[in-house]
């Protein structure tokens, strides 16, 4: 059977490894959105919020209420609020990004038809991703806004867009010095006094000047942070195995998979696995782009991948039907695999569907 076991020692793992690179003040906001990068969101916020994480955060307010349901009190933030769930965020006591005079003034409304008071809010700048965000030109807009607003602004931060890179950046540069710009207006405005923050993982590895008063983790805490370098700190949370189905003897010039999509170039073995694309491997995996561990030994995918099958060629590899094989943890890593397929880790993890079901390793 396929399932994908989420270890939760590896998790406390990179929750110390991370708080233990900050400065004591700063704190954590621990990113579970996407179903905690593919694994699975409950047991891993509630893990974090055992472990003394200060705050999480999802993109979208249906997962916050998922959390609520489950029993989390910690703040949650909603990284990418849509107008239409305002009221669902205020119902949950979730906590949303305003990032627009739009999103400003629906969330005034809801609060007011609420009837609620200095509701949290965090307020979100684009310095340059041109993602989300109010432009460094709408600051005065914002300061007159928070006088009047029914709103307690708990945080103010930006996005920078390419943390990972360790070469001089002057894009990076000159986010940092936007960002650094508003936050001296904010300060100036004597009414509020917010926190700040700026840095995903990789910054919080590449730059730790700007730790600031929060960082916001996700990739991390799973275990990955872009370089081969930082990933040494780290250790990854999931592991995808599943078992041997069937195993085919394969004459030289047989075909194998839908298509004719692979040819035997010599008498060989292949093992039928029971995932396909539709769990998430994608297709971009076929014609030997993906491998998967047979016993330690690396068996490529041959053909093109099925949507719920996969045919591997395990050649002379030791193995029958029943036997345990890795698609990635133990032994082959899913950054690896993301690139050979010309993707990255967050895609892959994500992209992993409901229908493998996850075991729990406390
Ligand atoms: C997803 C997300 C993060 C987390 O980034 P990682 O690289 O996974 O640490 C941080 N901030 C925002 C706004 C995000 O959307």
């Amino acid at each position: 059977m396929t399932c994908l076991e989420i270890n939760l020692k590896k998790l406390e793992h990179n929750y110390f490894s991370l708080r233990n690179r900050l400065q004591p003040q700063t704190k954590m906001i621990g990113v579970v959105k996407a179903n905690a990068y593919g694994s699975l969101s409950v047991p891993v916020a509630q893990k974090l919020v055992d472990l003394g994480m200060e705050s999480l955060a999802v993109a979208y307010a249906p997962e916050g209420k998922k959390l609520r349901q489950s029993g989390i009190e910690i703040p949650i933030l909603v990284f990418y609020p849509q107008t239409e769930n305002f009221e669902e965020i205020i119902r949950n006591n979730l906590e949303p990004v305003l990032y627009s005079k739009r999103s400003w003034d629906g969330f005034v409304k809801a609060v007011t038809v609420s009837k609620k008071m200095n509701y949290p809010v965090h307020i979100k700048y684009n310095t340059g991703l041109n993602r989300i965000g109010f432009g460094p030109d709408e600051i005065d807009w914002v300061l007159k806004n928070i006088e009047t607003g029914p709103f307690e602004v708990k945080t103010i931060y930006s996005h920078l867009g390419q943390t990972e890179s360790l070469k001089p950046d002057r894009f990076t540069d000159n986010q940092i010095s936007t960002f650094e710009a508003i936050m001296e207006k904010h300060n100036a405005a004597a009414t509020h006094k917010p926190e700040y923050h700026l840095l995903n993982t990789s910054g919080v590895f590449n730059y730790p000047d700007y730790h600031m008063d929060w960082v916001r983790v996700g990739l991390g805490l799973y275990g990955f942070a872009n370089h081969p370098q930082w990933n040494d700190n780290l250790a990854p949370i999931a592991e995808l195995k599943t078992n041997i189905t069937q195993i085919h003897e394969i004459m030289k010039g047989e075909t194998v998979g839908y298509n004719c999509g692979w040819s035997a170039p010599e008498n060989t073995r292949i093992a039928v696995l029971p995932l396909g694309h539709a769990d998430g491997l994608s297709r971009q995996n076929g014609h030997g782009k993906g491998a998967v561990m047979v016993h330690g030994k690396k068996a490529p995918i041959v053909g093109n991948v099925c949507m719920d099958m996969v045919m591997v060629d395990i050649g002379v590899i030791q193995c029958k039907e029943g036997d345990e094989v890795v698609i990635f943890g133990n032994g082959s890593r899913v950054d690896d695999l993301a690139e050979n397929t010309g993707t990255i880790s967050y895609e892959l993890l994500a992209a992993l569907s409901d229908r493998i079901p996850r075991v729990i390793k406390k």
